[in-house]
C-alpha cells in the first residue's frame, strides 16, 4: 500500500507533466473504483488546466484553472503510469485515462480497485469528508512536540497505534510508524500518553526524518521515471526494522544483549521494533 512518501513522488511525478498543461481528453472506463466517479466526470475535466499538484495526507490533488479540484487516493494497489500517446491497447485495470494537450498520456491502473477519484471545488476542498477530520501533516514546520504532545495527552492506547490514527497526525502508516518509533528509541508498546518531553521531540524529528529520507529516495529514482512502464512512485528503500523479524537489529551490538528485530501484533497489524533498544 502507497504511503506518505511514495504519495509525495507521485505528486511530484504529475506535477512534471501536468502542471500549466491543459486536459484535451479524459476516459473513464469503469463506473468507480472504490466508490462511484463523479457525474460527468470526464466532461467536467476535459479542457481545464492544471494550476498545481500536490497532495494532502495520502490523497492527491490536482487543481485547475477554473477552481475545480481532482482528489485521488491510490488506495491497495493503484499506480499512476505516464506514456506518450500509442495505439496499444489499455489493459484490464487501466481505469482512466488523461490526456494532456502535449499528447501525454496519464493512465490510472488499479487491479484490486480500492483507489478513489473524486472532484470537489477550492471552496469545498477543505471541507471535503475524506480531508475534514486528518491531523496535522507531518513534515509541515506546524507538525511540532507540543502539538503531538497534546493530541496524545491522556491517551491509554499504545503509541504506534496512535501515530496510525489519521485524526493526529495525517499520513503516516504502518511502515514510517515502525521506522520512526526504532529511530526514537521508544517502544510500539508504550501508552501513547506516557510519551513525553524530549521522547517527544525525539519522535516528531525521527518522523520528518524517515518521511524526509524516503521522499529523497523517491526523488531520485523520479529522475529516472522514464522508465521503460513510466510508473511513479514506487521504490526501494531500505528499512531498517520493518520487515526484517529475526534480523540483526541494524544499532545493537547483536546476541545476546539484543536478539534481533522482534515482530508483535497490535491492531491486527505487524509491528517491528528491537525489544532492547526502545523502551
Ligand atoms: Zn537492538
Amino acid at each position: 500500500m502507497p504511503e506518505l512518501p511514495e504519495v509525495e513522488t507521485v505528486a511530484r511525478g504529475l506535477e512534471r507533466v501536468w502542471l500549466d498543461r491543459t486536459l484535451t481528453a479524459v476516459t473513464v472506463r469503469r463506473a468507480g473504483l472504490r466508490r462511484p466517479f463523479p457525474t460527468d466526470f470526464a466532461e467536467r475535466l476535459t479542457g481545464r488546466r492544471f494550476v498545481s499538484v500536490g497532495r494532502r495526507a495520502k490523497y492527491l490533488l490536482a487543481r485547475f484553472d477554473d477552481g475545480l479540484v481532482l482528489l485521488g487516493h491510490l488506495g491497495m494497489s493503484g499506480r499512476m503510469v505516464i506514456s506518450g500517446l500509442s495505439n496499444t491497447p489499455p489493459g484490464p485495470h487501466d481505469h482512466v485515462a488523461f490526456v494532456t494537450d502535449d499528447a501525454t498520456l496519464v493512465t490510472m491502473t488499479d487491479p484490486r480497485r480500492f483507489g478513489l477519484l473524486d472532484l470537489t471545488t477550492e471552496a469545498e476542498v477543505a471541507t471535503h469528508p475524506l480531508l475534514v477530520g486528518l491531523g496535522p501533516e507531518p513534515l509541515e514546520d506546524s507538525f511540532t512536540a507540543d502539538i503531538l504532545g497534546a493530541a496524545l495527552a491522556g491517551k491509554m492506547t499504545a503509541i504506534k497505534l496512535a501515530l496510525l490514527d489519521q485524526t493526529l497526525v495525517a499520513g503516516l502508516g504502518n511502515i514510517y510508524v515502525c521506522e520512526s518509533l526504532f529511530r526514537a528509541q521508544i517502544s510500539p508498546l508504550r501508552p501513547a500518553g506516557a510519551v513525553s518531553g524530549p521522547e517527544l521531540v525525539a519522535l516528531v524529528a525521527a518522523i520528518k526524518a524517515v518521511l524526509r529520507e524516503a521522499i529523497a529516495a523517491g526523488g531520485s529514482s523520479l529522475r529516472d521515471h522514464v522508465r521503460p512502464d513510466g510508473e511513479l512512485g514506487y521504490f526501494q528503500h531500505g528499512f531498517k526494522v520493518y520487515g526484517r523479524a529475526g534480523q540483526p537489529c541494524p544499532d545493537c551490538a547483536g546476541p545476546p544483549a539484543c536478539p534481533g528485530i522482534e515482530r508483535i501484533v497490535q491492531g491486527g497489524r505487524s509491528t517491528f521494533h528491537c525489544a532492547r533498544r526502545q523502551r
